[in-house]
C-alpha cells in the first residue's frame, strides 16, 4: 500500500499543481497510480516524413525551413506555422493557440523533433499542436524514445507535466502495491501481478506491443480490468445466492390448471413461448422465489406468458401483480387480461393514477382485502399506500424502464418474497445483461409468432415525404392504421405539445376524411386511453404521438410507422418504435424521417435500421455508440461505474470473472483460506471506495 500523503509532496508537484490534481480526484500518489492513460503514442522510432499516413501519431525529426507568424513583430497572428524537412519530405506544423514565447523555440536551420497526429493536407503532411521533443529528450525516459502514455486532461496541468508526475509516482510507488489474487488465478486469466501491471500500463516496456496497449488488451491492462469485473461479479453472485436461500409460496401446476388455461389461449403458442412457459412453471413450483428475466424481441409475445403465470397464481388462491411503465400499457394489459379470463371467476383490477381518487382508494382496498386476484398497474403499484393480502407473483413488463430499486420494492410487497418475472424486449446487449441481470435466470423467446413479416425500413429525407404519405393513404384505404411519432423536446413539454398539435393539424389537411388522433404525455390518462381505444377500434386511423407509444402498445392493424426527426432517437428506441408495426400478418413499413442537416454519422447510424430487424444487434450497436451509461436502468442499477473495464470490449474477461467468482463462492464463501485473504481485503477496500470515502479518479472522460 502506498502511504496516503498528499500528492503535493510528489517531486515536481507542489501546492499549486497539487490543488489542480486534487480537483480531478487525484489527492494522493495512490490516486495517481489509478489515474490511467486514455491512449498511448508509440515514440520508439522517429518516422521518415514520407512514411507518415493520416491518423498516425509518431515523432518526426527535421531541419527547420521556415517559421511564420507567432506574434513576433508588428502584427501578432493567430497561427504559428513551422515547416521542417528530413530529406524524405516536408511537414508543416501548426499551432492555433499558443503562448507567444513558443515561436522563439524555433530557429531556421536547427533540427527539431515533433510528435503529433499527422494528416495530409493537399500534398503535404501536417501536424496540429505537436509536442516538441527537445533534443535532450533523447536521454529522457519519460517523453521520448518509448511508448508514451496520454492521460485524460487535467485542467491546469499541462500534459507533459502530468506525464512527468505520473513517472515519478510510478517509479516510487507502483512496487508497494499488493497483489490480492493468488498466482493460480493470475495464471488462469493470463495476467501479470498488480505491481508490474500498474508500472507497465503507465509506461509500457520497450518490447511491448503498442497496438495492444492502445486497444486495452495488453495483459497488464487486463489485470486491472479483471480486478474490477471480479468485484462486480462477486457482488452479483452474492445477491443471487441470497435469493436462493429465501422462502416463497410454491405454486405447483397440474394438468387441470394447464388445460384450463390452454382452452383460453387465442392462438397456439410458439415453440419458444412453450419452452419459457415450462421454465417459469418449474420455477413457480419451488419453495424459493423465482427470479427470472424473460427476454424476447419486440412483438415476440411476452404478454401471454405473463398472463399464464398470473393465472397459475390465481388458481392457487394468491395474488399476482403486473407492473408496466406507462398508463397506456397498463390499461392495454388490463383489457387483454379481462378478455382472456372472461367467464372465469378471476378478479382482475387496474390500479392507475388515471382513476379518480375515490375509485383508486376502492381498488386499493380490494387489493388489501384480497378481493383482486390479478392487479395490473403502473408505478402506482409500488407506492407506500398499496398493500397486498397475499402477493405471490410479481411481473414487471419492460423492465429496462424500471430500476433495480423498483424491482426490489415490488418484491417487498409480498409478506414473504414473491416470485418475480421481469420482461424486456432485449434493448440490453448480452454482455450488459450479464451484469445488470447477473442475479437472474434468463429465459429467451427467440422465435416470432408465425406469419410475421420483417418490417420494411427506410431512412427518408424531406424529398421522400410525398411517397411516405402515399403509402399511408394506401394502407389506410386498405383498413390499416399508421403512427406518426415525434421526438420529445427536452427543454419543454410545451413545445413538444405545440409541435404535435401542429403536426396533427397538418395531417388532417393532408388526409381529408381520415380520422387523425393526437396522443401526448400531457394529456390526462383518461383522454389518452380514449384516444388509444379509438385508434384500436379503427375510429381513428392515423395517430400522431410523442414517444408515449414507444413501449408495448399493441395494435395489430397498424402497418405504417413514421418517425419524425429519427436522428434524435437512440437505435434501441427506434427499434421499439418500429416494433409497433408488423404485429399482424400484413407487410408493414417503417419510415425514419431524417431532418435536414443530418450529419454523416447520423445517417450511418440510422442505416443500421435498414439492414437488420434483430434487436440484439441493434442494441450492441447502440452500446458501442453510446456506452452503457445511457441504457435506461444501468444508472440506477446499483452497479458501480466501471473505471477501466468496458462491458463490450471486455466480455471475455467478464465471463471468466463470473466463473471464478462463482467457484470461490462455492469453495470458500468467507474467503478465509490463506490464499484468499488478499481478495477479501481487496473487496472490502473497494466497497469503502464505492461508498465514497475514497473516490478513485476515472480515466474515462
Ligand atoms: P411483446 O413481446 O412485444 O410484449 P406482445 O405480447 O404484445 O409482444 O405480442 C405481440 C402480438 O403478437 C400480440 O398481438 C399478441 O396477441 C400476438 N401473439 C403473441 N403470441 C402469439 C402467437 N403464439 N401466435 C400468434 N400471435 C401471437
Ligand atoms: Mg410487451
Amino acid at each position: 500500500m502506498t502511504a496516503p500523503y498528499p500528492i503535493q509532496y510528489v517531486k515536481g508537484v507542489g501546492p499549486r499543481l497539487g490543488e489542480k490534481l486534487a480537483a480531478r480526484g487525484i489527492r494522493t500518489p495512490h490516486d495517481a497510480l489509478y489515474f490511467f492513460p486514455r491512449d498511448y503514442e508509440d515514440r520508439r522510432k522517429v518516422v521518415p516524413i514520407r512514411e507518415l499516413t493520416s491518423g498516425m501519431t509518431v515523432p518526426v525529426r527535421g531541419k527547420i525551413l521556415s517559421v511564420q507568424g507567432g506574434g513576433k513583430g508588428f502584427r501578432p497572428t493567430r497561427l504559428l506555422e513551422v515547416v521542417i524537412a528530413d530529406g524524405t519530405g516536408r511537414l508543416s506544423a501548426k499551432w492555433f493557440r499558443f503562448h507567444p514565447s513558443l515561436a522563439e523555440r524555433f530557429r531556421v536551420g536547427e533540427t527539431v523533433t515533433l510528435c503529433g497526429p499527422a494528416r495530409w493536407f493537399r500534398f503535404f503532411p501536417e501536424m496540429h499542436h505537436p509536442e516538441i521533443l527537445a533534443e535532450e529528450d533523447a536521454a529522457d525516459p519519460v517523453h521520448s524514445g518509448r511508448i508514451v502514455p496520454v492521460y485524460p486532461e487535467v485542467e491546469g496541468v499541462p500534459p507533459r507535466v502530468l506525464r512527468k508526475i505520473q513517472w515519478e509516482v510510478v517509479q516510487r510507488h507502483a512496487s508497494f502495491e499488493i497483489e490480492c489474487f493468488p498466482a493460480g488465478i493470475l495464471e488462469r486469466v493470463g495476467i501479470p501481478p498488480l505491481q508490474e501491471s500498474l508500472a507497465s500500463l503507465h509506461f509500457p516496456r520497450d518490447d511491448a506491443d503498442a497496438e495492444r496497449f492502445r486497444e486495452f488488451s495488453s495483459p497488464q491492462q487486463r489485470r486491472l480490468i479483471f480486478g474490477e469485473l471480479f468485484a462486480l461479479q462477486w457482488a452479483l453472485t452474492l445477491r443471487r445466492a441470497g435469493t436462493e436461500r429465501e422462502e416463497a409460496i410454491p405454486l405447483p401446476w397440474d394438468r387441470e390448471i394447464v388445460d384450463e388455461i390452454k382452452r383460453r389461449l387465442p392462438f397456439d403458442l410458439t415453440g419458444a413461448q412453450r419452452r419459457v412457459v415450462n421454465e417459469i412453471l418449474k420455477d413457480l413450483g419451488k419453495p424459493h422465489p423465482m427470479h427470472r428475466l424473460l427476454q424476447g424481441d419486440v412483438g415476440s409475445g411476452k404478454t401471454i406468458v405473463a398472463w399464464i403465470a398470473a393465472m397459475v397464481a390465481w388458481r392457487h388462491g394468491v395474488q399476482a401483480a403486473v407492473m408496466a411503465p406507462t398508463e397506456i400499457l397498463a390499461e392495454q394489459h388490463y383489457r387483454k387480461f379481462l378478455e382472456r379470463s372472461a367467464g372465469l371467476p378471476v378478479r382482475v383490477a387496474l390500479l392507475s393514477a388515471a382513476l379518480p381518487p375515490k375509485e383508486r382508494e376502492a381498488v386499493r382496498n380490494r387489493i388489501r382485502d384480497g378481493e383482486a386476484d390479478i392487479v395490473v398497474g403502473t408505478h402506482a403499484l409500488i407506492q407506500e399506500s398499496v398493500a397486498f393480502r397475499n402477493l405471490a407473483l410479481g411481473v414487471i413488463d419492460e423492465q429496462h424502464r424500471f430500476g433495480v430499486l423498483q424491482r426490489a420494492s415490488l418484491r417487498r410487497k409480498g409478506r414473504i418474497s414473491p416470485h418475480l418475472l421481469v420482461m424486456t424486449a432485449t434493448p440490453i446487449p448480452r454482455t450488459l445483461a450479464i451484469t445488470l441481470y447477473g442475479d437472474l435466470d434468463v429465459s429467451v423467446i427467440d422465435e416470432m409468432p408465425r406469419g410475421r413479416l420483417p418490417v420494411r425500413t427506410k431512412v427518408v429525407t424531406e424529398d421522400g415525404r410525398r411517397k411516405v404519405f402515399e403509402e399511408i393513404r394506401r394502407e389506410i384505404a386498405r383498413g390499416g392504421r399508421a403512427y406518426v411519432v415525434l421526438p420529445l423536446v427536452e427543454e419543454s413539454e410545451k413545445i413538444a405539445l405545440r409541435d404535435a398539435t401542429r403536426t396533427a393539424e397538418r395531417l388532417r389537411e393532408a388526409f381529408p376524411g381520415v380520422g387523425v388522433g393526437l396522443l401526448h404525455g400531457r394529456m390526462k390518462a383518461a383522454e389518452k386511453e380514449g384516444t388509444m381505444g379509438r385508434f384500436k377500434d379503427g375510429d381513428l386511423q392515423l395517430l400522431v404521438s410523442t414517444t408515449v407509444v414507444e413501449v408495448g402498445v399493441d395494435v395489430p392493424e397498424a402497418t405504417v410507422m413514421v418517425v419524425e426527426h429519427a436522428e434524435r432517437f437512440g437505435l434501441s428506441q427506434l427499434h421499439q418504435l418500429r416494433g409497433r408495426v408488423g404485429r399482424g400478418t400484413r407487410p408493414s413499413s417503417c419510415f425514419l424521417m431524417a431532418g435536414g442537416e443530418q450529419g454523416e454519422e447520423a445517417a450511418a447510424r440510422l442505416s443500421i435500421m435498414e439492414k437488420t430487424v434483430d434487436g440484439f444487434r441493434i442494441a450492441e450497436e447502440d452500446l458501442r455508440i453510446r456506452g452503457p451509461g445511457d441504457f435506461a436502468g444501468v444508472r440506477q442499477s446499483g452497479i458501480p461505474d466501471l473505471v477501466f473495464a468496458d462491458l463490450v470490449r471486455d466480455a471475455s474477461i467478464l465471463n471468466l470473472a463470473k466463473e471464478i467468482a462463482a467457484e470461490l463462492q462455492r469453495e470458500d464463501p468467507s474467503l478465509s483460506a490463506p490464499d484468499h485473504i488478499g481478495i477479501r481485503r481487496f473487496l472490502a477496500m473497494r466497497s469503502t471506495a464505492l461508498r465514497g470515502e475514497h473516490p478513485s479518479p476515472s480515466s474515462r472522460d
